[in-house]
């Protein structure tokens, strides 16, 4: 089988700082991988060279059996296959949410825009502010706005797709809202690596977490083991701290 996402000995270096310092991990299609690891430890660096957003400094990366890190790829296709939500939302403050999440299809898939349109109104539903489709972000709690940001990504119906700590800027009170729709995807069948301290969602959700210190991977398997029987002390001080 096919690996969604495949990283072979990954490094990234900015200057003399080395981020990540050779990750091997993969996902299958239709696994949710949660990767945990104190702030610095390189997590949105390994997310981001997932689709290019960092280019790798060594090691290749592939997405869908597609090797991105080779130079003739053509990587916005690539892109086009994977949905990345980010801790601040990033919507357009000038455009409505049903606007924010028609405009990458009509530019990018080059979709009308009445398909468009009803593409949006359906992921608008799905993540359950369909109701809020005619006002900008500025009307909207931090939630509803990242619920949003999620209707965006899959209006352009990805194959896979990363979350970098989707919750953590949110007030507690609507962390869950975010994390319901993050399971009922993963319940579809969604394809999804999401970096993440919300330690229930890790163990109820996902099939591996992978613990990340210092830019090496210390620990990867099911949650039981990870979460719940950490075999390395640098898991268990993190564990420790977050729960
Ligand atoms: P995490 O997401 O686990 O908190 P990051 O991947 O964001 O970790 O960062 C890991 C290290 O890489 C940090 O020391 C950070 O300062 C550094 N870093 C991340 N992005 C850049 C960048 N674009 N330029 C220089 N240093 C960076
Ligand atoms: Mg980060």
């Amino acid at each position: 089988m096919t690996h969604a996402i495949e990283l072979r000995d990954l490094h990234k270096h900015f200057g003399r700082n080395e981020v990540l310092r050779g990750i091997d991990m993969t996902v299958d299609p239709g696994q949710v991988v949660c990767v945990i690891g104190p702030s610095g430890s390189g997590k949105s660096t390994l997310l981001r060279c997932v689709n290019l957003l960092e280019r790798p400094t060594r090691g290749k990366v592939f997405v869908e059996g597609v090797e991105v890190t080779d130079p003739d790829v053509d990587i916005d296709a690539v892109r086009r296959r994977i949905g990345m939500v980010f801790q601040q939302f990033n919507l357009f403050p000038h455009m409505t949410s049903l606007q924010n999440v028609m405009i990458a299809q009509q530019r990018v898939l080059k979709r009308g825009r009445r398909e468009a349109e009803v593409i949006a109104r359906e992921n608008l539903d799905k993540v359950g502010v369909g109701s809020k489709c005619d006002v900008p972000p500025s009307q909207l709690s931090g939630g509803q706005q990242q619920r949003v940001a999620i209707a965006r990504a899959l209006a352009m119906s990805p194959d896979l797709m990363l979350f970098d700590e989707p919750t953590s800027a949110l007030d507690p009170e609507l962390v869950g809202d975010v994390l319901t729709v993050m399971r009922k995807l993963a319940e579809e069948g969604m394809t999804m690596l999401v970096v993440t301290h919300e330690m229930g969602f890790a163990r109820e959700v996902a099939d591996r977490v992978v613990f990340m210190d210092g830019g090496v991977i210390v620990e990867d398997g099911v949650p039981a083991q990870v979460i719940g029987d950490p075999q390395h002390e640098r898991t268990r001080v993190f564990l420790h701290r977050v729960l």
